[in-house]
């Protein structure tokens, strides 16, 4: 008897310990309400146990039982393989799209002008959409509600730096070719990426669907896109947690754009690096894109499209930037493996379509559209919410329960999430108890708060 009540302390003190420590790891990632639910059941645990220590001992056994299975199933339903079954739905593109259809090359038709008039006698039915966000204030700009003078500044500082890259995108190539060997280079790049600043990276073949048929921005606006590149190498950056986490206010669109610039300086460098090897390359970055970034990241196996319409990487989420370079070196590229746990947790989520204050993200399943199984939100409306804010909003990234940090805490459960479809309903119910169905959003960081005269 003794014994067991001295097995029940143990197993008390554990879990008080386990609770603890993801408490302090919520204080150490500025989580307040997980942090406070972590340390209040730790202590209830801890009090439970001591008190079951006290009381009859029938009574401390069906105390320490029961916490102890559920202990068990919990842990168990991460390890335990239980995928599920999903119907291969058809989810490659069929059609090319035009780059004149984005929202970025919209927002930049001049009222009046020749371009504006010809795109809205082409395309009426985006003409009423797109009067509704003029009437805004717009992105950055000094009338919107949410305008900070100095994290403006420096926002508009990282685009306009991102953008002075547009003559470095693409270069004169190497007369002296370096023959290489497909695999070492591979390795190389991939080694070389991640220590200039890139989180993952991964190499597809370039397909007809990745590239946009017509050129929506800048000077050869109109003009067919050719590109005849055999590969494309992606990558990701992460965006800070703490700045995302104040969207959708301006440390996030500071933080966009400092990561759309770092991207961009990583896709220039690696591409005139090819182009010294003797092979071509053309970056593809900010403004600058021939291609659809995320389709061309989720075939060289950096993720999925979520219900948000970005692309879902397993350790981050969403909670990245992305470029691509395309180019003809030769490099090894793997085949795409679906992930399914991936697309059933967005399936069942809902948490970013809940708290869309444009109301862009759909609730339903992923829908055919022209044979492509996919979510696709209202561009419209999330650009429309852009320009009455003033900033990129970025408040779906922020509550997307992977995008919370690449640690222990949450790897055990992106383990279980991946693994077994009851722990991702489970997941989900946690996620939203620990850090709330629509989560308060951070405050400046302190370095970011400027007094002004
Ligand atoms: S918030 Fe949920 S539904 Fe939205 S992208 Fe993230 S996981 Fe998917
Ligand atoms: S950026 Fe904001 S408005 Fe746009 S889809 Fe995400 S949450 Fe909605």
């Amino acid at each position: 008897m003794e014994e067991i009540a001295i097995v029940n302390m143990i197993i008390g003190i554990s879990l008080f310990l386990i609770f603890n420590i993801a408490a302090f790891v919520s204080v150490f990632e500025h989580e307040k309400k997980a942090a406070l639910r972590f340390f209040v059941i730790s202590w209830l645990l801890l009090a439970l146990f001591t008190f079951s220590y006290f009381i009859e001992f029938n009574l401390s056994i069906i105390i320490s039982g029961t916490l102890l299975i559920v202990t068990i199933h919990f842990f168990a339903l991460i390890i335990i393989p239980y995928k599920g079954k999903f119907p291969e739905l058809n989810d490659m593109p069929f059609i090319q799209h035009d780059e004149r259809d984005t929202m970025f090359s919209r927002k930049e038709l001049k009222p009046d002008s020749d371009r504006y008039n010809k795109y809205y006698s082409e395309n009426p039915d985006k003409k009423k959409p797109d009067d509704k966000f003029r009437t805004k204030p717009g992105l950055l700009s000094p009338k919107a509600p949410i305008y900070d003078p100095v994290i403006f500044a420096s926002s508009e500082a990282s685009f306009y730096t991102v953008a002075a890259f547009k003559d470095f995108v693409d270069g004169e190539i190497n007369s002296v070719k370096t023959n290489i060997d497909n695999k070492s280079i591979s390795n190389y790049i991939k080694n070389w990426g991640k220590k200039l600043g890139a989180i993952d990276l991964g190499f597809t073949t370039l397909k007809s669907y990745h590239i946009y048929s017509v050129k929506g921005r800048g000077e050869k606006y109109g003009n067919s896109i050719i590109n005849n590149h055999k590969y494309a190498i992606a990558f990701t950056v992460e965006m800070d947690k703490f700045n995302v986490d104040t969207a959708p206010d301006a440390p996030e669109v500071f933080e966009s754009a400092q990561q759309y610039l770092r991207a961009g300086t990583v896709a220039v460098q690696i591409a005139k690096f090819i182009r010294e090897l003797g092979y071509s390359a053309k970056a593809h970055i900010d403004g600058n894109y021939d291609l659809i970034c995320p389709l061309v990241a989720r075939d060289a196996g950096l993720g999925e499209i979520g219900r948000m319409g970005l692309l879902m990487t397993p350790k981050l989420g969403p909670r990245v930037r992305i470029a691509v370079i395309t180019t003809d070196i030769p490099l090894v590229t793997g085949i795409r493996k679906i992930d399914h746990s991936l697309l059933h947790f967005c399936k069942i989520c809902k948490k970013c379509a809940e708290s869309c204050p444009g109301k862009a993200i759909p609730f339903e399943n992923r829908q055919n559209i022209d044979g492509t199984h996919r979510w696709k939100i209202n561009s419209e409306s999330c650009y429309t919410y852009w320009c009455t804010v003033g900033t990129d909003c970025g408040k779906c990234i922020k509550v997307c329960p992977y995008a919370h940090p690449d640690n222990l805490l949450h790897n055990i459960v992106r383990k279980g999430i991946k693994n077994n479809l009851i722990f991702r309903h489970l997941a989900l119910h946690l996620d939203n108890f620990f850090y709330g169905k629509n989560p308060v959003k951070n405050k400046f960081p302190k370095w970011m708060k400027i007094k002004y005269d």
